[in-house]
């Protein structure tokens, strides 16, 4: 493990929630989605259910985009603003069968802002461990989808929708084709 699990939880579902946003279609289109997106990615806590709701979560992906493609000052600035704005204060939290883990939001609080905040925390873990190399973009062409590369020899290059076998089979066909030619 390269972080505390709560962080590459965090990081993971932060991810998700950006490529959600991709550029072919949309996510998130409903309050469904929504409802999947929150278990899949293991979220408890408060639920409003409404399209208010959704709108917010939708409106924190481009924010959230921007830590993979800044420099670490705006990165910094992106996270303390995130922090900042939701007045967020850790606290260490065992739920739902979850070992200890740090909250730094009370699990009333708004979807978007626990989404933000716990993004937020999780960035700070990357900042202070000097490993936002570790946040980067899909390696496919046109792909644009971010990735988070939790593996021991920063090997990871492509995003979890299947271009890692899509860029497997393109490298075999340029292979088979050069082979004939
Ligand atoms: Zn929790
Ligand atoms: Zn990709």
């Amino acid at each position: 493990m390269i972080f505390a699990h709560d962080t590459e939880a965090a990081l993971v579902s932060a991810a998700a929630l950006v490529n959600t946003g991709g550029r072919d279609e949309e996510g998130l289109p409903n309050l469904i989605a929504l409802d999947q997106f929150f278990r899949a990615y293991g979220w408890t806590g408060r639920r409003e259910h409404d399209e208010a709701e959704l709108r917010s979560v939708r409106a924190l992906r481009p924010r959230l985009r921007r830590i993979w493609e800044v420099g670490e000052d705006e990165v910094v600035e992106i996270v303390n603003a995130l922090l900042r704005e939701s007045n967020a204060l850790p606290q260490l939290v065992s739920h739902d069968g979850w070992p200890y883990h740090l909250h730094a939001t009370p699990p009333d609080a708004p979807l978007a802002t626990r989404m933000a905040v716990e993004a937020a925390m999780a960035f700070v873990d990357v900042v202070r461990t000097g490993e936002l190399r570790r946040l980067r973009v899909c390696e496919y062409p046109n792909c644009g989808n971010v990735v988070v590369d939790l593996s021991k020899n920063r090997s990871k290059r492509f995003c979890e929708a299947g271009c890692g076998n899509r860029a497997a089979v393109s490298a075999y066909r340029a292979r088979r084709a050069a082979a004939q030619s």
